[in-house]
């Protein structure tokens, strides 16, 4: 066993995406060490000025969005018709391959202005950028949650904990999606296969985040871990909340522009040609 070292800390930053949605950034650019993932947005905010212009009619293609909602809503369609809520609790995969247009709409929920969120890209290889597009809604009640040593509770969105699955398997990068809550004086030590990237996410709350024990990472906070297997987490006196995120690297050249991720510059060029011709959707979109 080797204990994954934090090898960067970052706060995520503020940042204006979509119509003026006013997000922090924990990543979004090309960093071998989270490959194959791309950005992780963090949307909550209890001002709807921050959210209400939302995220309308865009194009993508290439990788995956993967939306978590806890507080408020997001509403989504697309231009083939198809659409939803993720509400608090709910996550949509969505799988954009060879492409989809929409929109996302983060709404507060029964009268509650807070909302809170994130979404993740995941890239897709070469070989499945232009699969069929496919939307996995999860709703909450699918969404296990194991509880480890009294005080850890960690529910599974993807990956397998405790032989407990989580209701996302994917063979191609294997992704492991936690979300874990610690009380305070607690200890959290989760196998991480060696071959894959690892990084961590603060929602709330500190902990220590190898086993130096030396520094406490706070809220927004993003953990991006050096190569090992065991992940070591340890609370103090306070408890905390965090994302906990692996999944096998793709080792593939990226081309990314916006919103759609390719791996040459020229399919980057044939895909905004096509949204500009009304040529972009090649396939409809599966649902499950
Ligand atoms: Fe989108």
């Amino acid at each position: 066993m080797t204990i994954r070292k934090v090898k960067t800390l970052n706060k995520a930053k503020t940042t204006l995406e979509g119509a003026g949605v006013r997000l922090k950034r924990a990543f979004g650019t090309i960093n071998p060490d989270l490959d194959p993932f791309l950005l992780l947005d963090d949307f909550s905010s209890d001002n709807p000025n921050d959210y209400s212009s939302g995220f309308p009619f865009h194009p993508h293609r290439g990788f995956e969005t993967i939306t978590y909602v806890l507080q408020g809503k997001v509403e989504h369609k697309d231009n083939l018709g198809n659409g939803g809520v993720i509400g608090p609790g709910d996550v949509q995969w969505m799988t954009a391959g060879s492409g989809i247009i929409h929109q996302e709409m983060p709404k507060p929920f029964a009268g509650d202005p807070r909302l809170a969120g994130f979404q993740l890209w995941m890239n897709l290889p070469a070989s499945h950028k232009m699969m069929k597009p496919r939307y996995r809604e999860i709703t909450q009640e699918r969404i296990p949650e194991v509880t480890i040593n009294k005080g850890i509770k960690v529910k599974i969105i993807s990956g397998e904990v405790n032989g407990i699955k989580g209701p996302v398997q994917d063979i191609i990068s294997q992704p492991e999606y936690l979300d874990i809550t610690m009380n305070p004086h607690h200890k959290f030590e989760y196998f991480i296969k060696e071959e894959h990237n690892a990084f961590a996410y603060v929602i709330t709350g500190e902990a220590y985040f190898d086993d130096e024990y030396n520094q406490l990472i706070g809220e927004k906070n993003l953990v991006v871990y050096q190569t090992g297997d065991e992940v070591v987490i340890k609370t103090k006196d306070q408890p905390v909340r965090f994302l906990l995120v692996s999944g096998r690297p793709l080792n593939e050249p990226v081309a990314w522009r916006g919103s759609i991720v390719m791996n040459s510059e020229e399919e980057l060029q044939t895909a905004f040609r096509e949204v500009q011709k009304g040529t972009f959707i090649k396939h409809t979109i599966e649902k499950n």
